[in-house]
């Protein structure tokens, strides 16, 4: 317990340090409202979905990057996201900020949304067990990418659409937070020692002191990347809960190989598999830890 406690507080620390060092012109971002679950009309408990399926796209992990991924390519094609966690209505602590520091301390028993687990050099960490990830879990902390990470990756990128990006997902999750006297405070001595410019209220990852955006509202209540889901197209997505993906399917042929599908199973441990046609993909979002275990588990990076 002790050990979690003090695992809080640095997160806590951590936070409010972020907080103050990070800063792009800010247009519009979302109003304070109740969490948006308009997307459950497409969800389903993998218990309830077919033995097997075929879609143009299957993402396993229905996280941060896995939610607004299906809803970008639900507009041209149809989508099956896995997701082996369960669904935020099932833990409403999970919406408030009070409930940050009180998840993170809950006992892990295998279906709690934190999921514990210790590095290999001992370092106590968790990761998120349901829809929407680890942005379900975290500290709502906002920033957009620093421009070195665009570089670095050796991808064109097309920044208007990149920007374009930014927008959809501010305007929907991102809020500009009453800034409390202690942050005010903090903001002010970094400004004192030095870490400058001081560049206000900025969403941008750059050089300096500014104020960032949260993905807490101004009530308290936590926003994130499954409310990214409400703006795909319901007849284009459809989402499991409760679907644990086991393994990528691959094919060979003279071209190479390539995954056609993933086998997974329901909370009654039955099977089930689904398919992708034509050029479809599956994509990996299952985290930096998942999609990794996953791989090993489906023969890739066994040496
Ligand atoms: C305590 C904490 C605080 C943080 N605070 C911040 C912050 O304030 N700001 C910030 O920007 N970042 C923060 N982060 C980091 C950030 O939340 C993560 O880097 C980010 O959410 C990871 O996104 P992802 O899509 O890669 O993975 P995730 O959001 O973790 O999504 C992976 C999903 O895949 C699912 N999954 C895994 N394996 C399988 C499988 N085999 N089958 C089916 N589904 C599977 C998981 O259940 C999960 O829902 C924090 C992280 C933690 C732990």
């Amino acid at each position: 317990m002790l050990k979690s406690t003090m695992s809080a507080t640095l997160v806590l620390v951590l936070h409010l340090f972020v907080l103050h060092l990070q800063y792009s012109e800010v247009h519009s971002l979302a109003n304070t409202s109740a969490h948006d679950f308009s997307y459950l009309e497409f969800v389903y408990d993998a218990n309830d979905t077919e033995l097997e399926g075929t879609y143009d796209y299957i993402i396993v992990g229905g996280g941060t990057a896995g939610c607004p991924l299906a809803a970008t390519l639900s507009a041209n094609y149809s989508v099956l996201v896995l997701e082996r966690g369960t669904l935020p209505t099932e833990y409403p602590n999970l919406l408030t900020s009070e409930g940050f520091i009180y998840n993170l301390q809950q006992e892990d028993d295998g279906q709690t949304p934190v999921e514990r687990f210790v590095s290999g050099d001992g370092i106590d960490n968790v990761r998120g067990r349901v829809l929407g990830g680890t942005s379900m879990i975290n500290a709502g902390v906002y920033v957009r990418a620093n421009t070195s990470f665009f570089n670095q990756t050796g991808i064109e990128w097309d920044m208007d659409l990149v920007n374009k990006t930014y927008d959809w997902v501010e305007d929907t999750i991102v809020f500009k937070p009453d800034f409390q006297f202690w942050q005010n405070l903090t903001g002010t001595a970094f400004l004192e020692i030095g870490i400058l410019p001081d560049n206000g209220f900025n969403l941008d990852h750059i050089e300096g002191t500014r104020l960032t955006g949260s993905t807490f509202d101004n009530n308290g209540t936590r926003h994130a990347s499954d409310e990214l889901l409400n703006k795909g197209d319901p007849n284009n997505l459809r989402v499991a809960v409760h679907a644990a993906v086991e393994k990528i399917i691959f094919s060979s042929n003279s071209s190479g190989v390539t995954a056609i599908g993933v086998i997974y199973t329901d909370s009654n441990g039955t099977t089930h598999q689904a398919f992708v046609r034509g050029e479809g993909e599956v994509i990996l979002s299952a985290g930096p830890i998942g999609s990794p275990q996953l791989l090993l588990l489906s023969g890739v990076g066994l040496t």
